[in-house]
């Protein structure tokens, strides 16, 4: 994909030191990155000063406590409480300051659990609850896509957003418990030895559409450019592909003689695929990574990263 001329010249990013923004910071160097150390951005005072001391003329919000299914389901007050206060401050301090362009990450996760018509579209957001596995966590993506139209209808703001499915990549969170699927995937299977069986929750039956992070490094870029409406840009690959057969697409390519098995608890939601029709209005040519390919440059990166020879 042809790089864009940016139309913003100072471009603050939040949550710049997690998993995504590291990925951000690779494709646009030049980008302020922040991390919780420089500004926190639960208290409203910090997010002002920071904000105010940056001059930005446009801000990527990605900042957000963000966890796996295990996670989400044990601490739904602190996913609640802390990503409604991050989202309100960052989105008034913006507007307090003047700045017209602010692009929130929303997730997939926010679409409702069941819906008759598969993949779902933006329009299909407020069209039921989403999962209990993950209502909290969603229900704040909700208000933030909620608070951004608000400004937009209010103040003549292009404050909008867009929904990735699920991400995978270098600078994920591996081996800790809060992992998600992928690299929880990555680190069980890597040290096992032939004739291993190896245990996976749930039924290894719901399907995801994995996201490659080095795609939406490139893509957030274009939306910052051209996204302004107030429309949840869905951001999601083609591939729509059951957790087992990720398992076994990741085990054939690690050569290894192991078998798997499901514990059958914590399935999450059995599907929640999206539909990336609009978002190809705006990205005519987009071609995403296959999970072969981005599992491949995933596990290079492990391995070297983990110093694996
Ligand atoms: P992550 O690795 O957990 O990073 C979270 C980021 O938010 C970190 O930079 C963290 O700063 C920052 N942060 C958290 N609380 C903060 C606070 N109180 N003040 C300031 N900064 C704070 O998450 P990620 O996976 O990169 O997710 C980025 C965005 O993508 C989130 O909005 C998430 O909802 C969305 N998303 C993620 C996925 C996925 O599969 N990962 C899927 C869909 C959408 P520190 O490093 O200093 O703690």
């Amino acid at each position: 994909m042809k790089k864009l001329q940016n139309h913003y010249n100072k471009v603050l990013v939040t949550g710049g030191s997690g998993f995504l923004g590291k990925n951000l910071a690779l494709e646009e160097p030049k980008w302020k990155y922040l991390s919780s150390k420089d500004c926190d951005l639960t208290t409203y005072e910090d997010v002002l000063k920071t904000f105010e001391q940056y001059k930005p003329d446009a801000i990527i919000h990605l900042a957000a406590r963000v966890g796996g299914i295990k996670d989400n389901v044990e601490k739904q007050a602190d996913f609640y409480y802390l990503n409604s206060l991050i989202n309100l401050n960052v989105l008034q301090a913006a507007h307090n300051l003047n700045i017209n362009r602010v692009l929130s990450c929303l997730s997939t996760c926010a679409f409702p659990d069941t819906i008759k018509n598969y993949p779902f579209n933006e329009g299909d957001l407020f069209s039921g609850k989403p999962a209990v596995s993950n209502l909290s966590y969603g229900m704040t993506k909700r208000m933030l896509k909620i608070a951004s139209d608000s400004y937009r209808t209010q103040y003549n703001r292009n404050y909008s957003t867009f929904c990735p499915s699920n991400i995978y990549g270098p600078f994920d969170h591996f081996n800790n418990e809060n992992s998600h699927f992928i690299p929880a995937m990555i680190s069980k299977i890597d040290p096992a030895q032939g004739g291993d069986t190896i245990e996976f929750w749930g039924t290894g039956k719901p399907l995801r559409q994995h996201l490659y992070v080095k795609d939406l490094a490139k893509i957030i870029p274009v939306l910052l450019n051209k996204h302004n409406s107030a429309v949840p840009i869905i951001v999601a690959p083609d591939e729509n592909i059951s957790i087992n057969d990720a398992v076994q697409t990741f085990i054939k390519l690690v050569k290894k003689d192991i078998k798997v098995c499901y514990n059958n608890k914590l399935d999450g939601q059995y599907r929640k695929d999206g539909s990336n029709k609009m978002l190809k209005t705006i990205i005519k040519k987009f071609k995403f990574t296959s999970l072969d390919d981005g599992l491949k440059e995933t596990y290079e990166w492990y391995r070297n990263e983990n110093s694996i020879c």
